[in-house]
């Protein structure tokens, strides 16, 4: 039964189910049961990127903004978090199931060029946001678009739409050699084409992100931000083969189950 464990929890953790550490975990008041920790791969590396929080912004394209129905230019930038379980890695050269979850008639792709914090803090100036970020990786924040405007129209929280278990399958995370200013981010269904746009085209570049952010909440190392998506969202549906690409990045690949 410990052994079992071993993949799942941390040694300290572990040590919390033994016999011989039982008594004195009781005694120094020791956590009641342990909780796996969020990890993903690092490309070229044997260590992994331990998640903290998942941040994702709102509408950055500008041509997304419209086909959501709102003015690109009049508002300032907003987030929305999704857990860490919402975490699904997908191993480079693999094709995952991704479930189709709960309740929705609409549940929709948004392909998305994420960022990978190995530090933070507060009221972070946008020249040095940029030193903050470990690397990045492609995400999708699947969204279950027809909870999420329902709730949207009756000005209550998004988190049925965005935030739940496997909600944001990402690919293993490649260190950030320097700032991803520009290059091809394109997303197909089945081999056809439903996203296709460059990520210089955001409103809100990734140090204006970090900055911005860091205003509203402390940032912190293990932070993970979504930057956004461009046009061309729609729906899947099961048995759906998803292909996502960012340039100089590994591709991400899911099938819907
Ligand atoms: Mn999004």
């Amino acid at each position: 039964m410990h052994t079992s464990r071993r993949g799942l929890f941390g040694l300290g953790a572990l040590l919390a189910f033994t016999g011989t550490a039982h008594a004195a975990e009781m005694e120094a008041g020791g956590v009641l049961f342990a909780l796996p920790v969020t990890t993903v791969p690092i490309v070229g590396s044997k260590q992994r990127f331990p998640v903290r929080r998942i941040y994702c912004i709102g509408r950055n394209y500008p041509a997304h903004a419209k086909e959501m129905g709102s003015d690109p230019r009049s508002e300032p930038p907003f987030f929305f978090e999704k857990p860490t379980d919402a975490v699904q890695y997908v191993e480079p050269g693999t094709i995952a199931d991704h479930p189709y979850p709960s309740l929705t008639q609409m549940y929709q792709h948004e392909i998305e060029l994420v960022a990978f914090l190995k530090s933070g803090g507060v009221n972070i100036p946008v020249e040095h946001a940029l030193d903050h970020v470990f690397g990045y990786t492609v995400g999708l924040d699947m969204t279950r678009r027809d909870l999420q405007h329902q709730m949207g129209n009756q000005k209550k929280p998004w988190e049925i739409g965005k935030s739940f278990e496997q909600s944001a399958p990402v690919g293993a995370v490649t260190p950030a050699l320097g700032p991803l200013a520009a290059g091809r981010i394109r997303l197909t269904v089945n081999g056809e084409v439903k996203q296709d746009s460059d990520i210089g085209q955001v409103m809100w570049n990734e140090a204006e992100i970090i900055s911005r952010l860091s205003h509203q909440v402390r940032l912190s190392a293990g932070d993970v931000i979504f930057t956004g998506t461009p046009e061309g969202v729609g729906p899947v549906k099961r048995g759906d083969r998803l292909l996502a690409e960012i340039a100089g990045l590994e591709p991400l690949s899911v099938t819907i189950a």
